[in-house]
């Protein structure tokens, strides 16, 4: 069953999920002005879905039951699915400019389905099967689901067991006949608030010593020990302010991460996915980021071409449309823009089905992908931010603009003078001239950047997470025969 937009905000009002920002508890999240945006965002995956010319790539048919499910919440059962994943995180892109936060979950699900497969085939555990029940569970509700995998880690030099706080990473502190008892935080969590669900995986491999420390399972966003602190964005403070619309850049939509503490959460034996088995700790840990780093040759691409619109359109309201090192950075940013969605559709056409059934992507050029991106998205504002000019970082508050404080010797006031002096080309007023570069300061340097720019470094993985893969996956000792081959070495 699909929910429309509106029956998931209200879905949200009815759960009790403890959310702290400023140093305090903030009561009605749903309506927060700083939260609101992200929850917005997270909407447009139901809007689409509800929308006949985007059903055949938002939602899909589901492969338990044959009924219509969000795609989000869908195992892929082709590579033509592994595409149009791909296609649809790219479209919500365009249509948000920000991170829409549902991969996570569908990522995680796909990860979760065909490593619990392997796990019970190994250990003889049932795991499979609760996953399963799981997942037709949300298929039927429309749930959004937070895949939840990285730990705060505390000191990178030392295993999970030998931490001084045991709690820097997710552990289990008591093992029960009716389940386990889970302590410790994820953090940076996309969309962890506004889901109904959360799966949490291991962050890394784990050794035998950090058997407690391999653990997966599913939670409700509400349950008793679960709470959230809000993670700041760059301007954040913006959106309390009074009538703020054209200083937001993006007034609609947004991301959302934060800090989720696992206070001793019980966690009932149909919920566990993993528990000790810590041989699989790194076979979902691979399979999760290669989901997402998939996922990235879409979602980031859709918001580059919000971006690079946005850069044409600084330009002609500049009157500098015409200036040919316009043109060609245009057209770099494209050719960057188009190489990250190349590598998304590749390892998409290049996935294969897993044991368990459902497809996985190519993970040498999933990790490719990523890794195009922690450095494209870099490139592509830098010349979005060469076109805008400086006046993106410079320009008077909306409030000065609209200000009718007189301050000029024939009566003028401040907002004529702000209005006199930015005016620039006569395609646009003073005021789209100050949204567009708004909107541009918004996903370069504001509260969309976590989204574009520094989560293309870190999310899904630092770039160094998509070296090691690579260096796994790149079978050097093949090119070293072929080389060989050729060069008449025995
Ligand atoms: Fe989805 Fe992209 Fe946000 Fe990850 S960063 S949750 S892939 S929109
Ligand atoms: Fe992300």
């Amino acid at each position: 069953m699909l929910m429309t937009k509106e029956q998931y905000i209200e879905s949200l009002r009815q759960m009790k999920t403890r959310v702290y920002m400023f140093g305090e508890q903030v009561e009605n999240w749903v309506d927060h002005p700083i939260i609101r945006p992200s929850i917005e965002c997270v909407g447009m995956t139901y809007e689409l879905a509800n929308d006949p010319e985007y059903a055949d790539l938002c939602t899909a048919k589901s492969s338990y039951t044959g009924e219509t499910v969000n795609r989000f919440t869908h195992l892929h059962q082709s590579t033509d699915d592994l595409i149009k994943k791909v296609k649809m995180l790219r479209l919500l892109g365009q249509k948000t400019a920000s991170c829409f936060q549902r991969c996570v979950g569908m990522d995680a699900f796909n990860a979760m389905f065909s490593t619990t497969y392997e796990m019970d085939k190994k250990y003889g555990t049932n795991y499979h099967d609760n996953f399963n029940n799981f997942l037709k569970m949300v298929q039927e509700n429309d749930f959004v689901v937070d895949g939840a995998m990285t730990d705060p880690k505390g000191d990178r030099g030392l295993a999970p067991n030998a931490q001084k706080d045991p709690d820097l990473f997710m552990h289990i502190v008591e093992r029960r006949e009716d389940g386990i008892v889970v302590r410790g935080a994820k953090a940076h969590q996309t969309g962890c608030i506004n889901s109904h669900w959360h799966i949490i995986m291991p962050t890394q491999a784990m050794r035998e010593e950090d058997a407690d420390y391999a653990v997966a399972f599913a939670t409700p966003t509400d349950a008793d020990g679960i709470y959230m602190i809000y993670g700041r964005q760059s301007c954040d403070t913006r959106k309390l302010e009074e009538g703020a619309d054209v200083d937001l850049g993006n007034a609609q939509f947004g991301g959302q991460e934060a800090l989720v503490v696992f206070d001793n959460v019980f966690i009932p034996n149909e919920y566990i996915f993993m528990a000790g088995e810590y041989d699989f700790a790194n076979m979902m840990v691979e399979r999760f980021a290669g989901y997402h780093r998939q996922s990235y040759g879409g979602c980031k691409v859709g918001v580059g071409d919000v971006l690079i619109g946005a850069a044409a359109l600084a330009a002609e309201y500049n009157g500098a449309q015409k200036a040919s090192h316009i043109k060609d950075k245009l057209i770099e940013m494209v050719h960057l823009n188009e190489t990250l969605y190349c590598c998304g559709i590749a390892c998409s056409a290049e996935g294969q089905a897993t044991e368990a059934g459902n497809y996985q992507i190519d993970l040498l050029l999933a990790n490719v992908c990523k890794q195009n991106v922690t450095r494209f998205p870099y490139d592509i504002t830098r010349l979005a931010e060469d076109i805008a000019g400086g006046l993106m970082v410079t320009m008077p508050a909306e409030s000065d603009f609209n200000s009718d404080l007189v301050v000029g010797k024939n009566g003028e006031t401040v907002g004529e003078i702000c209005n006199k002096y930015f005016a620039a080309a006569p395609s646009c007023t003073t005021e789209e001239r100050m949204r567009i570069l708004r909107f541009i300061e918004n996903m370069c340097l504001g509260a969309s950047a976590v989204g574009y720019r520094t989560e293309s470094l870190h999310g899904a993985g630092s770039p160094q997470a998509q070296r090691i893969m690579i260096a796994r996956q790149g079978n050097l000792e093949a090119k070293k025969a072929l080389a060989k081959n050729i060069a008449g070495i025995k």
